[in-house]
């Protein structure tokens, strides 16, 4: 007999990525197919197996789009062809999700079934704008209803009487359509005109928007502000909020369009800091590493590790790029016993203990010329043997200290930075038209390969403002006559956006 499927019922959670839960990212990443809403924050995929099936079935008006019967075939059909389905659905995927015909269909065709439960917009899109909706002073109960259902007059389900005079929080889902048949049809049935009404956009992504009025003027100010869906209506003396406790919103970097300019890694790192701090982050790849571990000196290197007193690494690119070689040459940690090992700041610290590796000193510094201060301040170098181990772009100042100090340094290359592919047309024309907040270099390379897609002129002559995370990639901009509007006081990613941060909230 054929293997059989089974199917998984996921919430993605109301927008942004992690406020999936562990369960349902956890289903991601083993699915064999996965089957998308529009609604699901599409980064979600980017768990996902590589050889996943990734079938997107938005349910929009007009060409593309999917009728509930074809999506229940498409995850029945996906099921007993024995695969493991994942039909991941915004929000909770029972809430207003047609959860019950999924769920049925696998039901009557054997295929086994599991309902993963999600965060559900209402609940983000309140706690995300800072209204409580069950605040106890004036809350009691909170009723979830569908918007849809105000048009259709004859079948509704919707008893508006009932709805009028809730002593508590009503929360419209698909309501923006019918915002004002729902109004009318509130204070048509008894409910205050001067009841406060929120609207929650874009819930917990940086493009949230929040607006409020009062019943009897909430069509005219949403249409003003022009709210587009997904969006929520609340409605009640909970929806007048407190703006103190606008915590998301409230963040200095909330809404603020960032570009990484780093390689793919750094970026993906940088975006996930960015997204911590309310922020929306563009990934501009200016340079992708690559290895050069397959040289002759890097081998003889190796072979050589034990003759020398110190080695250093100056950053986890480098760390990474060396173990990831180490490895396919059958070797261990071991070869670092009888030898010191110096990094050049915590980060870089804590990727060598990945591999089960302490090292012997970490000065809290960001610059190569400060490591090598420090470390001639802890132990005398003379006639010490020093390997570096780092990028073949970094600059000389740490081997000529080291020189200086009397050691004996020897300077191998583990990789080095190539140009990305990236096309700069469309950030340009993003920075032309102010859509672009700010944009943030972590390393003299970068800077080059951003500069040579977009001219220094087209960044000085728009709003947007440049960070630098510090010396070395400063002078880098200065020299192409970039205008500099930051250089961190402290140079790490966290630095640099605490600076940010600073002059943000001015
Ligand atoms: N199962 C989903 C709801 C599906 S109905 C859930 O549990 O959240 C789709 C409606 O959800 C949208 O019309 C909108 O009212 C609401 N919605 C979903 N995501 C939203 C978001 N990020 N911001 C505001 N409203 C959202």
């Amino acid at each position: 007999m054929a293997k059989k499927g089974f199917a998984y019922l996921v919430g993605a959670g109301p927008g942004r990525a992690d406020l999936i839960t562990l369960r349902g990212a956890e289903l991601i990443r083993s699915a064999e197919c996965i089957i998308v809403d529009k609604l699901a924050n599409p980064a979600l995929l980017e768990m996902a197996r590589s050889d996943a099936e990734i079938i997107n079935v938005p349910k929009r008006i007009g060409p593309g789009s999917f009728t509930q019967d074809q999506i229940n075939r498409i995850l029945v059909d996906k099921a007993l062809e024995g695969k493991i389905v994942v039909r991941l659905k915004g929000g909770d995927p029972c809430m207003f999700g047609r959860c019950t015909e999924e769920a049925m269909m696998l039901n009557e065709a054997g295929v086994g079934f599991e309902i993963v439960p999600g965060i559900t917009a209402a609940i983000a899109a309140a706690e995300y704008a800072g209204i409580m909706l069950t605040d106890r002073r004036y809350s009691s109960q909170v009723a979830f209803i569908t918007g849809r259902e105000a048009e259709g007059k004859e079948d509704t389900n919707l008893d508006w009487n009932v709805l009028a005079h809730f002593p508590g929080t009503l929360v419209f889902y698909m309501g923006i359509g019918t915002l004002g048949l729902i109004a009318e049809n509130l204070m048509a049935n008894g409910m205050p005109a001067e009841t406060p009404v929120a609207l929650v956009a874009n819930a917990t992504f940086p493009t949230q928007r929040v607006v409020r009025a009062p019943l009897s003027g909430i069509v005219q100010t949403c249409s003003r502000a022009r709210i587009e869906p997904p969006a929520l209506i609340i409605v009640g003396p909970a929806a007048e909020g407190d703006t103190e406790l606008n915590w998301f919103m409230q963040q200095p970097l909330f809404g603020k369009s960032i570009v990484a300019t780093r390689d793919p890694k750094g970026n993906a790192e940088l975006a996930r800091k960015i997204v911590d701090r309310g922020g929306r982050p563009v990934e501009f790849t200016t340079v992708t590493i690559k290895p050069q571990t397959e040289s002759n000196e890097f081998l003889k290197a190796l072979a050589a590790i034990t003759d020398h007193d110190w080695v250093i690494f100056t950053s986890p690119n480098g760390v990474a790029v060396f173990f990831d070689a180490l490895g396919k040459l059958g070797k261990d940690a071991r070869i670092f016993a009888a030898v010191k090992l110096a990094t050049l700041g915590v980060k870089t610290a804590k990727s060598l203990e990945r591999y089960g590796i302490r090292a012997d000193f970490v000065p809290t510094v960001f610059t190569g010329q400060e490591l090598g201060r420090q470390l001639m301040a802890h132990t005398n170098l003379r006639d010490k043997k020093i390997l570096l181990l780092r990028s073949e772009l970094a600059s000389n100042e740490l081997p000529e200290l080291l020189l200086k100090a009397g050691a004996k340094v020897w300077d191998v290359p583990l990789y080095t930075a190539v140009e990305a592919e990236e096309d700069g047309r469309e950030l340009s024309e993003q920075i032309q038209s102010g859509a672009i907040d700010w944009l943030t270099f972590a390393s003299p390379s970068s800077v080059r390969a951003f500069f040579a897609r977009i001219p220094p002129e087209t960044v000085n002559a728009s709003q947007v403002r440049v960070a630098s995370i510090g010396p070395v990639s400063g002078a880098e901009l200065d020299k192409l006559g970039v205008r500099v509007d930051l250089e961190a006081p402290e140079h790490t990613v966290d630095g640099m956006l605490d600076a940010i941060e600073g002059i943000e909230a001015r």
